[in-house]
């Protein structure tokens, strides 16, 4: 039978199949030898050792789409960032660290603000406006008013979306709308699954229905930034890339260079000062590592 790892616990996966509900498999020896390590994510194939029991043993795991590191998952079609406009408010350094995080493992982004029915629309129209001007997607809606969750769900619809927010903003409240009873009648799934609650450093796969999931981490709310140089920093700004060919010096980092094409963009207002802010901040940030590192 074939599935999909939506969580691993402990030596334990437990992979979700179309029709069937859920099996618990242990990882087999197997696997680690071929240095292959089941990912949440992965399409799998699985032998049934007890329909009863819904135990199974994993057989192969079928070859990847890709692969992210963070959060471990594999087969992953894009990414959430998820906000709320109001309580909590959003703190757009951390937005602009997960979306660093996001463009440098090449993985598509886009950004939903919820609780837009607790904000004046000037509010949510200057969040909106700001990343779209970066040339991110962003979706406003309301859970507790269930407005734009149609929009939000046909996103979703079909693809695995890792979401990446701080806790207060919505994502339980989402998801819960967004599942369809399809998906919760399994009873099967939460006594299996229920065993592993307390470990919450694990992603896991919720299945919304069909072929849609979100991967979920917990404690993936605050971050600091991976381990990369700080002169590839500019590239995960997408904005700043139409201007990087007018800097006069190649290597430029657009924090202090004379005749910068970055730095002449936020002298015009075409780069955000907001954006730009969290950049040199970021900068620094790495920089700082780096010094620690050589
Ligand atoms: P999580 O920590 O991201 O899973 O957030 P929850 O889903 O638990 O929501 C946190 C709080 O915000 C709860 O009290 C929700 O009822 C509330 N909440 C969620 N969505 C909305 C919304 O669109 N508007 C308002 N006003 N409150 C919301
Ligand atoms: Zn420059």
């Amino acid at each position: 039978m074939n599935g999909r790892i939506i969580k691993g616990i402990a030596g334990f996966y437990y992979v979700s199949t179309v029709g069937s509900g859920v099996y618990e498999c242990k990882a087999k020896g197997i696997f680690r030898k071929d240095g292959r390590k089941p990912l949440v994510g992965d399409y799998v194939e699985i032998e049934i050792l007890s329909e009863q029991d819904k135990e199974a043993s994993l057989t192969k795991i079928f070859s990847r789409r890709n692969e992210l590191i963070r959060p471990a998952a594999a087969n992953v079609d894009q990414a959430m960032v998820l906000f709320a406009l109001k309580s909590p408010d959003p703190d757009n350094t951390l937005l602009d660290r997960f979306l660093v995080m996001m463009e440098r493992q090449d993985i598509p982004v886009f950004i939903c603000f919820n609780k837009k029915d607790l904000v004046p629309e000037e509010t949510a129209a200057y969040w909106k406006d700001l990343y779209t001007s970066c040339g991110y997607e962003v979706i406003l809606c309301s859970a507790a008013k269930q407005e734009g969750m149609g929009q939000l769900l046909e996103k979703l619809a079909g693809r695995t979306t890792v979401v990446a927010g701080p806790s207060g903003v919505g994502k339980s409240t989402i998801t819960n709308l967004l599942q369809t009873d399809v998906v919760m009648e399994t009873g099967e799934i939460s006594r299996k699954l229920k065993r592993g609650r307390h470990t919450t450093r694990h992603s896991e796969l919720i299945p919304i229905g069909g072929d849609t999931f979100l991967c979920d981490t917990p404690g993936f709310t605050s971050l600091y930034l991976p381990d990369m140089r700080a002169g590839e920093l500019w590239k995960y700004f997408p904005e700043f890339l139409p201007h990087e060919k007018n800097c006069r010096f190649t290597g430029c980092t657009h924090t202090h260079e004379p005749d910068c094409g970055v730095r002449s963009a936020l002298a015009d207002g075409t780069v955000r000062r907001e954006r730009y802010g969290n950049y040199v901040r970021f900068f620094e940030e790495i920089k700082e590592a780096e010094k620690r590192r050589y």
